[in-house]
């Protein structure tokens, strides 16, 4: 409920949308929110906030909210009401007679990055420890699983290396596929203001996005590349700063291996990466690859932020480890304004990745194969745990339309939507047996469900987020939850129906665990995140109040590792039938699939996902600004408005993916990172015609 008036009193608290982790004093008239208000000692955000965090937190008292849990027999009858009671007595029967029927490994479930750590890790416990296998998996999967792959062969672990203060001392700023104004808009204002003190910016993106020409700010080079080729781009740089000689030297004899150095530098020193040989490949122009790369090389402290523009692709991993080396190369590692950042999508997808959700990890990332961390965990938790890896997500899914696979827990994560291949995510959960929902609205997963659990949102629990930057933030109860429980009581109560014997009161509990069985985590605890507001981890006897930059002196895994960064073309193709290459992104004022920002006043700007087309490719199809088109690829199609402008290039087409209307993830296709499955959501190749409606 919004109330206005004036407040009396204030709980500090974390906003639930983007990897900012914007903090906020939640102020309340007695139990009713009066408002958000952004917080001055947040260190993340500084006091500043966006449309997202201070205004679209209503949703929490939407009247589409589900609050009793419900239960079908099949997905073609009506739901009925049942109480908590019930509904977890008949999940937990159903979960145990389907092991019964098909093998301990017919199940699993999905971990949210909505939810917090402790949420998660309770999560990640019961799909190993009660389930009894590592079919977990994470919205990571479809994002920055190849951040993790990518930065933990390189460095040596699965995160960025700064704090989001690291940019007030940078000097050139590398952004690559990212849209950091409306993706995540605070940083975005630190990274402008840092720019308007003269820092170099240079671009790396298929789109003119805001930040290459706005007020005070334009980009020192914008290379407009070709969807699907930043290896190419990539490698190109790298090889301008070997051939010329620009590389640090003493940084990459002292801080990396010499050898594998010296087979990289050959790599990129192969004229067939030369910025002239890759100009026609990637769309950009060789002097503008030189530019950018002297600029790189030369201009000070340099840092790289990226997005899901670099991971979601075939090459997502390879790109990853294209911009590590170039990090590496150049020196700019391991002290402030420098580093290698990733721009974390969802509020709490780095906490739910350093809390074991993927199928092969434990928490802190440790391989699930590795016989001393299973035995850390085994006695905590007390039973023998699969040293075998799980399913992913798209493993699931295939093997539910196989029949091996039958029943599956999704907290907080609407993969119908959110999911590459909609057709093959409907026909791999129409296929299991049992589909359990566990969420704050009936989204379009649960059309295919037959138990739905309500959630509670962020106001209503207590725990932590971890924001890109490995920041874990208070997340602080503001409200008592309309459904009844938190949502780390619910999996509580659903792995002890199914006999684990948890006891845990509160969450602090759940992060006392944590931190005795995570290293990285093992200084946490509430009272510090008390003292200190907030601390990145790695925080431990080494570190007791965290650790702001990382591989100051060294890197993780010792010394920093290049790794060839061959470019591998997508078998994504254009040709007759579908010659324009559609990607993705998002807009401001909505979060990914929309399931809180549609049902807050931000609808307003933002009421439909638009298809953007340059104005010649507009003019070849007979398509004018605001017309229906119909978009299709060979996975499916979908009907949207055009939005003709020439911030794409002539053979690129954009949408957004924040509308259930739309379902642009109809179009796109199965094709994923060869390291990871990260799904190739950036490259579609597509036919747009115009149409006369849905
Ligand atoms: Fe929330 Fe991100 Fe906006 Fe901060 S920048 S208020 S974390 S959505």
């Amino acid at each position: 409920v919004i109330e206005t008036g004036t407040p009396d009193r204030a709980i500090v608290t974390t906003c639930a949308y983007c990897g900012v982790g914007c903090s906020f004093r939640a102020e309340l008239r007695g139990d009713r929110i009066v408002r958000m208000v952004p917080w001055k000692e947040g260190k993340a955000n500084r006091g500043h906030s966006c449309v997202k965090g201070r205004f679209a937190w209503g949703y929490a008292t939407h009247r589409d909210r589900i609050l009793a849990p419900m239960i079908r027999a099949s997905i073609d009858d009506p739901w009925q009401e049942v109480t908590w009671e019930e509904a977890i007595a008949f999940t937990a029967r159903r979960f145990r007679e389907l092991q019964a029927e098909s093998g301990p490994g017919a199940i699993g479930g999905i971990t949210s990055s909505r939810c917090t750590n402790e949420e998660t890790y309770l999560v990640q416990k019961m799909i190993r420890a009660v389930f009894g296998n590592n079919n977990t998996d994470t919205c990571a999967r479809v994002c920055h699983s190849p951040t993790g792959y990518g930065l933990r062969n390189t460095f040596g672990t699965s995160a960025g290396t700064q704090d989001f203060d690291s940019v007030e001392q940078s000097d050139v700023v590398l952004v690559i596929g990212a849209n950091p104004t409306d993706g995540h808009p605070v940083f975005a204002s630190r990274l402008k203001k840092r720019l308007r003190q003269g820092a170099k910016l240079i671009v790396i993106d298929p789109r003119r996005i805001d930040l290459v020409r706005s007020a005070h700010v334009e980009a020192a080079f914008h290379l407009p590349l070709c969807p699907g080729t930043n290896v190419a781009v990539l490698t190109a740089l790298a090889h301008v700063i070997v051939t010329e000689g620009l590389y640090d030297e003493t940084f990459i004899r002292t801080r990396c291996d010499w050898d594998e150095f010296q087979d990289y530098a050959a790599f990129a020193a192969d004229p067939a990466h030369a910025p002239e040989a890759v100009a026609a490949l990637t769309g950009v122009s060789a002097a503008d690859i030189r530019g950018a790369a002297r600029l790189f090389a030369q201009g000070g402290n340099g840092a790289i932020y990226y997005g899901l523009g670099v991971t979601e692709h075939s090459q997502g991993s390879t790109t990853v480890m294209a911009i590590a080396n170039l990090a590496m190369l150049t020196g700019n590692i391991g002290r402030p304004g420098v580093g290698v950042n990733p721009l974390r999508g969802q509020n709490n997808v780095q906490g739910s990745c350093d809390m074991g959700s993927f199928p092969h990890e434990l928490p802190g990332y440790r391989h699930v194969g590795d016989a001393a961390t299973r035995a850390v965990f085994e006695a905590a938790w007390g039973v023998a745990l699969d040293p075998e890896p799980g399913l992913r997500i798209p493993n699931m899914l295939d093997a539910a339309v196989e029949g091996s696979f039958r029943g599956l827990y999704v907290q907080g994560e609407d993969i119908l939507q959110s999911d590459p291949d909609t057709r093959h995510v409907a026909a791999g959960l129409r296929a299991m047996d049992l589909v359990v929902v566990h969420d704050l609205f009936l989204n379009e997963t649960a059309n295919y469900a037959h138990v739905f659990l309500p959630g509670s949102t962020f106001l209503e629990k207590d725990g932590t987020f971890t924001n890109a930057e490995r920041r874990i933030n208070r997340v602080r109860r503001v409200m008592a939850p309309l459904n009844g429980f938190a949502d780390w009581e619910i999996t509580q109560m659903l792995a002890n129906a199914m006999g684990a014997g948890w006891a845990y009161t509160h969450p602090a509990q759940i992060m006392a665990e944590i931190a005795a069985t995570t290293p990285s985590f093992a200084g946490v605890d509430y009272d510090l995140l008390d003292r200190l507001g907030s601390v990145q981890w790695p925080c431990n006897e080494a570190a007791p109040e965290g650790t702001p930059v990382m591989h100051v002196d060294g890197f993780v895994r010792g010394r920093g590792r290049f790794i060839t960064t061959e470019y591998v073309a997508t078998d994504e193709r254009t040709g007759p039938r579908f010659p324009l290459l559609l990607t993705t992104g998002r807009i401001l004022s909505q979060y990914n699939v929309g399931a809180q920002t549609r049902r807050t006043a931000n609808v307003v700007w933002h009421d439909e996902d638009r298809l953007e087309i340059h104005p010649q490719d507009a003019e070849n199809r007979g398509v004018r600004e605001g017309d229906w088109v119909r978009l299709a690829s060979r996975a499916g199609e979908t009907t949207l408005r055009a939005l003709v402008t020439d911030r794409v290039a002539p053979g690129v087409v954009y949408t957004t993916f924040h509308h259930p209307d739309t379902q642009a993830n109809v179009v796109t296709t199965d094709f994923s990172d060869w390291a990871t499955n990260c799904p190739e959501y950036k490259v579609t190749a597509v036919q747009v015609a115009r149409s006369n409606g849905p």
